[in-house]
C-alpha cells in the first residue's frame, strides 16, 4: 500500500492530528515486530481481550511517528495521528477500500482444514507465472485478513488468501472487504460446531465468502455436495461450481486404486481421464491435490505442466510432524488442535508406518456442545478400531468415558501428571501418536520422547538479526533501500531460512555469490529481486530463467550475458547490474572503460539497475583516506556514467561497516551483511547490537584425570594436579579449528571459560572445568556466543568473525529462533 495520511483519513471517516502529507507504506499491529519505521504506521488495535494502546509509548521510543488509534495522547510530541472510531473496523474498511482498488486476479480459499496448505501449494505452483500476494501464516481472521489484504501493492498480479471465521455472522463482514473471483471450500469439519446451531448453518456461513465468485471449487462430500446444489446455487446461478473429491459423483476425482503403488493415480476431470505420479497417498494429501488441480486448470495449465508444479511442491509443513524418538520409537506429534475430522486424519496417518505397536495420548475434546457421551462413543470407536498397546488420556471429561477404550488405558488430570508417571519413557519400539487440544500443551511430551541426535546445535537468534538491521537502519535516511547479502549459504546460517525472513521484513534486495545460491531460493518460494554477484559464465540461462540479476563487471560478461538475453527471447530491457572498480581490484569497470561502457549499454536492451562499488577497508579507520579517495573515485565515476545513460540507477557502495562509518555515502542504498549478524569492529556500535549465532552443545562425560596422567592424542596435555576434564562432541570437523587445541582456545560454561586441552579430535575435544563448580554430564557448552563471543572465538583462531561463521561443518544442525 503506499496512500497519504490525507487519503487514509477519507477513505475511512477518521479523524487526523498533525501531518497530512505524511505517506503510509506499513500499518504495524504488532509492537514487537517492527522492521521499518519509515512509511510505518502503528495501529493500536482494541479487541475485548486487549488493547495495543499500552504499546504506543514504546512504538513512539522505538521511532515511529505516525499512530492509529481509538484515543489520543498528547502527551507524546511530534507525533501524527489518525483517530478512529474503532480500530477493527477502520482496518476491514481500509482493507477493503485497498483491495478494491487493486483489479487484483484473487483467490479466496475457506473451510476447516486444509486452509493453509493449499494456499501454501497454489502459491508455489503459481508465483512463477503470476506475481503473488498471499497471506502471511494463517492471518485469516477479523484482523489478519485485512491486514494480509494490505500487503497487495502495483506488481501482484494474483491474490490468494485464507478466510477463517468461528462465529455465526463473521463471513458476511469479511466478504464485505474481500470478494475473491476463483473460491475454494476445502474440506469441513467439526472445528467451531459448538459455536452453530447445526453443520449446515457452518457451511451456509462459509459459503457467504464467495457470494460473487465466478467460479467455486468445493470438496463435494455428501452433505455439502447437497447444501451447494439446494441453497447455494439457486441463489447465486451465475457461479460455476465445481466439486472435487475422492468420490466419483464429483467433477474432479480419482478413478484408481489409491493403495495400488505400481499404479499412477489417474485422475478423472469431467470427461477427460489422465494420471499423474504422485508419492503421498493418504486420503487427505490426495484430496487436496484434486483442488489443486482444479485450480491449475482453470488457469489453463497443461497436465504436463500440472504434473511438473506437483513434482516441485515443497512438502508443505503437513500439520502432522513425525520424529524419531528415545527408544526406537516414531513420535507422531498433532499437539496443534483436536477436533474428530483431525483425529480421524491422524489415525490414518498411523498406517502408513511400518510398526506393529502404536500407543496414543488423547486429550479432552474441547467446545463440543453435544451430548458428551456420543462424541466419546465415537472417538473410542475410532481409537478401539487401532487397537492401540496403551491409550492416555488427559482431561477430567475424557478420562470419565475410561472403560469405552479396550486398550490398557491410564487416566490422567493434566500433562504434568502423565509426565511423572513416567509410563511415557519406558515405551520402546512403537508409533506414539500425540494427539491433543492445545490447551493441554502436549507438545512438551514432544520434548521429552525426542531422540536427540543434535546435541551441538548452531542457533540462529531472528529477532536479534532483526533488531541488528533496524539499528543500522536508524542510522540511514528513511528512503535508503537495504540490501541483505545472503551469499555463501549467509555467512554459514542458512540462505534460505534468513532470506524468507528478511523477504516477510520487506527487505529490498538480496545479494548472493553464485546463481546457483539464486536458484535455490527462488525454488523455494523467494520473490524480492535477488543480485548475483559472480555469474558464471555458463549460467547465463539460469540466471534468465529465474529471473535473477546479475552484476556486469567487464565487457566479456556484459557481452555474454546480452547475448543469452536475446536467445532467451526476453523482450524487455533485462536488468543488470554494473560494478566499478574503484581501488579493491577484485571485479570492476575501470575509468577509462566508461566511455565505451556508456555506449554499449545505450545500444542494448537492458536496464542498468544499479550502479555500485565496494570498499576495501571500511572497518579500519587508518585506512581512512583510502577509503575516502575510493568514495571519490565512485562519486565521479558513477556521475559520468549516470550522465551518458540518461536516466538514474540505485547507487550504493557501503558494507555493514560502510554504513556506520561512512553513513554520508549510503546514496539510494546499502548493503549489509556481517552487521546484520551482530558484529562490528567498533565496541560502540558493538554494543548496540545483539549476537545473533549461538554454536552450543553439550557435556558427554566428565572425568578426574590425576596427577601425572594425559589427555588426548599424542599426550598433549598432562595434569600436574589432580583435574577435572569435561569432554564435549565437536572437533575439527565441525569447524573448530585444531589450532586452538592446547589451551590457545576456551569455552564457556555457566558465563566461565573452560580452556581446550590437549590435541583436539575429529569429532571431540576435552575442556579443563577445575575451576568451575556444579557442572554435570549434560550441561550445556557454548563454543561461541556471549562468553566467549563470536570476535573472542575469531579471535583464538586468528582470523575473522566471518571465516569462523563459514566454517562450521554443514553437519552442524541450524536451529531458527524467534517468537
Ligand atoms: C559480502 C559483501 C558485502 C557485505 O559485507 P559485510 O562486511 O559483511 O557487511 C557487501 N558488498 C559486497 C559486494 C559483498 O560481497
Amino acid at each position: 500500500m503506499n496512500y497519504t495520511i490525507k487519503q487514509i483519513a477519507e477513505i475511512t471517516n477518521a479523524k487526523v492530528i498533525g501531518d497530512k502529507n505524511l505517506i503510509i507504506k506499513n500499518i504495524a499491529f504488532d509492537s514487537r515486530i517492527i522492521y521499518s519505521t519509515r512509511n510505518t504506521a502503528f495501529i493500536a488495535i482494541n479487541t475485548n481481550k486487549n488493547s495495543g494502546e499500552k504499546f504506543i509509548d514504546s512504538v513512539i521510543d522505538r521511532g515511529i511517528n505516525i499512530i492509529i488509534s481509538e484515543h489520543h495522547y498528547p502527551q507524546f510530541e511530534n507525533i501524527n495521528w489518525i483517530i478512529v472510531k474503532n480500530s477493527v473496523e477502520f482496518l476491514q474498511k481500509l482493507a477493503q477500500y485497498h483491495f478494491e482498488s487493486s483489479h487484483l486476479q484473487s483467490i479466496g480459499i475457506t473451510g476447516s482444514n486444509g486452509k493453509t496448505i493449499l494456499k501454501e501449494w497454489l502459491y508455489q505452483c503459481l508465483w512463477n507465472e503470476f506475481p503473488t500476494v498471499k497471506s502471511p501464516k494463517s492471518f485469516n481472521s477479523q484482523i489478519g485478513l485485512p491486514l494480509s489484504l494490505l500487503q497487495i501493492n502495483d506488481s501482484h498480479k494474483l491474490g490468494i488468501f485464507e478466510v477463517g471465521i468461528s462465529m455465526p455472522n463473521e463471513m458476511e463482514k469479511l466478504e464485505n472487504i474481500f470478494h475473491p473471483k476463483i473460491g475454494l471450500l476445502t474440506h469441513i469439519g467439526t472445528a467451531h460446531l459448538a459455536n452453530f446451531q447445526s453443520e449446515e448453518e457452518l457451511i451456509l456461513e462459509k459459503l457467504k465468502l464467495f457470494k460473487d465468485s465466478d467460479t467455486l471449487f468445493f470438496n463435494g462430500t455428501e452433505q455439502v455436495y447437497n447444501l451447494v446444489y439446494k441453497t447455494y446455487s439457486p441463489k447465486y446461478s451465475k457461479t460455476t461450481l465445481i466439486s472435487y473429491g475422492l468420490d466419483n459423483v464429483n467433477n474432479i476425482s480419482i478413478i484408481s486404486d489409491i493403495r495400488d503403488r505400481n499404479q499412477d493415480i489417474k485422475i478423472k476431470y469431467f470427461h477427460e481421464e489422465f494420471s499423474l505420479k504422485i508419492n503421498q497417498r493418504d486420503e487427505v494429501t490426495l484430496t487436496n491435490v484434486l483442488a489443486l488441480i482444479g485450480i491449475l486448470k482453470n488457469f489453463e495449465f497443461s497436465n504436463e505442466k500440472i504434473q511438473y508444479k506437483i513434482d516441485q511442491l515443497r512438502s508443505v509443513e503437513m500439520r502432522l510432524e513425525s520424529i524419531e524418538g528415545i527408544k526406537n520409537n516414531i513420535v507422531v506429534n498433532d499437539s496443534f488442535n483436536l477436533d474428530l475430522d483431525s483425529l480421524k486424519t491422524a489415525l490414518q496417518f498411523l498406517n502408513e508406518y511400518q510398526k506393529s505397536k502404536k500407543s496414543l495420548v488423547l486429550t479432552d475434546i474441547l467446545g463440543v456442545n453435544s451430548n458428551l457421551k456420543e462424541l466419546y462413543d465415537e472417538v473410542s470407536d475410532l481409537v478401539n478400531e487401532q487397537k492401540f498397546d496403551s491409550v492416555f488420556l488427559i482431561g477430567n471429561e475424557i478420562s470419565k468415558f475410561s472403560e469405552l477404550f479396550k486398550s490398557k488405558t491410564y487416566t490422567f488430570i493434566n500433562t504434568q501428571e502423565l509426565i511423572d508417571s513416567k509410563h511415557l519413557i519406558e515405551i520402546e519400539n512403537q508409533i506414539i501418536l500425540l494427539k491433543g487440544a492445545r490447551k493441554f500443551e502436549i507438545e512438551r511430551l514432544k520434548d521429552i520422547l525426542e531422540l536427540r541426535k543434535h546435541d551441538t546445535v548452531l542457533e540462529i537468534n531472528l529477532n536479534a538479526l532483526l533488531h541488528n538491521i533496524n539499528y543500522h537502519k536508524s542510522l540511514l535516511k528513511p528512503t535508503t533501500k537495504m540490501m541483505a547479502m545472503v551469499k555463501a549459504n549467509s555467512y554459514g546460517l542458512g540462505s534460505f531460512e534468513i532470506s524468507e525472513f528478511l523477504q516477510h521484513h520487506h527487505i529490498d534486495y538480496l545479494g548472493v555469490a553464485f546463481v546457483d545460491e539464486g536458484v535455490e531460493l527462488r525454488k523455494k518460494g523467494i520473490t524480492v529481486p535477488i543480485v548475483v554477484m559472480n555469474p558464471e559464465q555458463h549460467s547465463y540461462e539460469t540466471v534468465i530463467q529465474y529471473n535473477l540479476e546479475p552484476e556486469i563487471y567487464s565487457f566479456r560478461v556484459l557481452e555474454l550475458f546480452y547475448e543469452a538475453v536475446q536467445k532467451s527471447g526476453y523482450d524487455k530491457k533485462y536488468p543488470i547490474h554494473i560494478k566499478l572498480e574503484t581501488g579493491m581490484h577484485r571485479l570492476g569497470f575501470k575509468d577509462h572503460e566508461l566511455d565505451e561502457l556508456s555506449k554499449k549499454l545505450n545500444k542494448i536492451n537492458v536496464k542498468v539497475k544499479s550502479i555500485f562499488s565496494h570498499l576495501s577497508s571500511s572497518d579500519i579507520p587508518s585506512e581512512n583516506e583510502f577509503t575516502s579517495k575510493q568514495l571519490n573515485i565512485f562519486e565521479k565515476n558513477s556521475t559520468y556514467l549516470i550522465e551518458k545513460i540518461g536516466y538514474f540507477p540505485i547507487r550504493h557502495v557501503l558494507n555493514s561497516s560502510g554504513i556506520t562509518n561512512y553513513t554520508n555515502h549510503q546514496y539510494d542504498m546499502v548493503r549489509i551483511g556481517i552487521g546484520m549478524l551482530g558484529e562490528s569492529q567498533y565496541s560502540e556500535i558493538k554494543k548496540q547490537l545483539q549476537p545473533v549465532v549461538s554454536f552450543k552443545t553439550v557435556i558427554s562425560q566428565i572425568s578426574l584425570v590425576e596427577n601425572g596422567e594425559s589427555v588426548g592424542y599424542s599426550r598433549r596435555f598432562k595434569a600436574d594436579k589432580p583435574t577435572k576434564i569435561a569432554t564435549i562432541p565437536v572437533g575439527y570437523a565441525d569447524g573448530i579449528p585444531r589450532l586452538i587445541g592446547n589451551e590457545v582456545g576456551s569455552v564457556g560454561i555457566n558465563k566461565n571459560l573452560a580452556p581446550i586441552v590437549g590435541s583436539i579430535c575429529m569429532d571431540m575435544m576435552m575442556i579443563n572445568i577445575n575451576h568451575i563448580p556444579n557442572v554435570k554430564e549434560g550441561d550445556i557448552v557454548t563454543i561461541f556466543n556471549a562468553k566467549p563471543s563470536l570476535r573472542e572465538f575469531a579471535d583464538y583462531c586468528k582470523t575473522i568473525t566471518y571465516e569462523v561463521l563459514t566454517s562450521i561443518s554443514p553437519r552442524v544442525k541450524r536451529i531458527y529462533v524467534k517468537d
